[in-house]
């Protein structure tokens, strides 16, 4: 027990350091204690259980327009759901995807398509550049054989976020099938699917909902899901399927199901109710994540993107000098009681620190004591 610290009584005290990585994160207790029973796959408590998910998230999604949407759930991490998203809503033959890119997560969709032998045209940016609405416009008018078009909105490799508004504006002119990554983003940022005129948007589990890794889930317009009947490319990650099976057998998977997870889930849904909604756990991810960056710039650190293209998720940081040992440091912090990431980006050496999860604006100013300590020592 250290003492002359600042104290602060975290509920889950079996957790040694908080994770600050954007997923799987620090999670409350209540979600993990939610997980102590185990729960039987084809149940009426279960499946009720997952047919109240489904409505909780198109309500999120879609606030108003529950009929026009549906959401799905999948099995595996967030990439299996982006996965069965595009192999699903692309048709066999005559499909085209525009992506644009200006991340890993953008890269990874690409890398999907090429997988599926989907044909691609791809935008790039800079990594530190937001995608360009009016670039997505000239490249969906001059290209008449793109069908659908994809892009992420919070670009978790950078912490950049997308002006999402403006890139659906340009999207919905083409007429295109509109495919958003909202992986990193969905419910901490607040969004409607409808306004966008987006017809699928994904996220995963262990991210903004704070639940536990497991599950992605898709929102989908209904009427375009339905068109996709007999399109997929793989039997276990086919959405269509997945959907017919959840709305026909009143909340059954089609094969096991991650039911701990999905019962952690339905908690932390609980959760984020109870914290006031999407609004407000934004604007607690957006007080962290504000203490972080003037923190860390106190200590000596420089945040790579300006703070208008940031996102309130994750932020990179670059190294303060050349000589910097990021392994030390980072070492140094998780004895102390949080674990950063690393950064992913090839130009410029970063470390990126999450500020989603059960953490708030006090847990920062915890850390940057710490960092700054350190940095006086250096
Ligand atoms: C986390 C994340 C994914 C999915 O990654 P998994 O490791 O498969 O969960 C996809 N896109 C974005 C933007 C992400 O942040």
């Amino acid at each position: 027990m250290q003492t002359g610290q600042q104290t602060i009584v975290r509920t889950d005290t079996e957790n040694p350091y908080l994770l600050l990585t954007p997923g799987p994160l620090t999670t409350t207790r209540t979600v993990k204690e939610a997980m102590l029973k185990d729960w039987c796959t084809w149940d009426e408590e279960y499946n009720g259980l997952v047919r109240s998910i489904r409505d909780r998230l198109t309500t999120l999604a879609a606030p108003g327009r529950e009929r026009d949407y549906t959401a799905v759930l999948m099995q595996g991490s967030g990439t299996f759901s982006v996965e069965a998203t595009i192999g699903t809503a692309l048709p066999k033959e005559g499909g085209k995807l525009a992506i644009a890119v200006n991340g890993a997560y953008g890269e990874r969709i690409v890398q999907i398509a090429q997988t599926l032998g989907i044909e691609t045209a791809v935008l790039r940016f800079d990594e530190r550049e937001p995608v360009d609405p009016a670039k997505v416009s000239l490249l969906l008018s001059s290209d008449p054989a793109v069908t659908h078009f994809a892009v992420v909105h919070c670009e978790t490799t950078t912490g950049i976020l997308n002006p999402l508004a403006e890139i659906a504006s340009a999207v919905r002119d083409s007429g295109v099938t509109f495919i958003v990554d909202a992986m990193s983003s969905f419910g901490g940022i607040p969004m409607d699917i409808h306004e966008l005129g987006a017809h699928f948007l994904i996220s995963s589990s262990n991210k903004c909902i704070q639940g536990v890794p497991g599950f992605g889930f898709v929102i989908a317009e209904r009427e375009t899901l339905k068109g996709c009947k007999g399109r997929a490319r793989s039997l276990s990650l086919d959405l269509y399927d997945q959907w017919e099976t959840m709305e026909s057998s009143g909340g059954k998977w089609r094969y096991t199901s991650p039911t701990h997870v999905v019962r952690a889930f339905d908690q932390a849904l609980q959760e984020l109710e109870q914290e006031g909604g999407i609004a407000e756990r934004h604007r607690r991810f957006a007080a962290s994540q504000s203490a972080l960056v003037s923190g860390l710039k106190e200590a000596g650190f420089e945040a790579l993107l300006a703070q208008e293209l940031q996102s309130p998720i994750i932020t990179a940081f670059r190294y303060p000098s050349e000589s910097f040992d990021f392994s030390l440091f980072y070492q140094h912090l998780k004895s102390n009681g949080f674990v950063l990431y690393p950064g992913k980006l090839t130009a410029v050496p970063t470390f990126r620190i999450g500020s989603i999860g059960d953490v708030s604006e006090v847990d920062m100013e915890r850390l940057t004591a710490i960092v700054k300590t350190y940095m006086e020592v250096q």
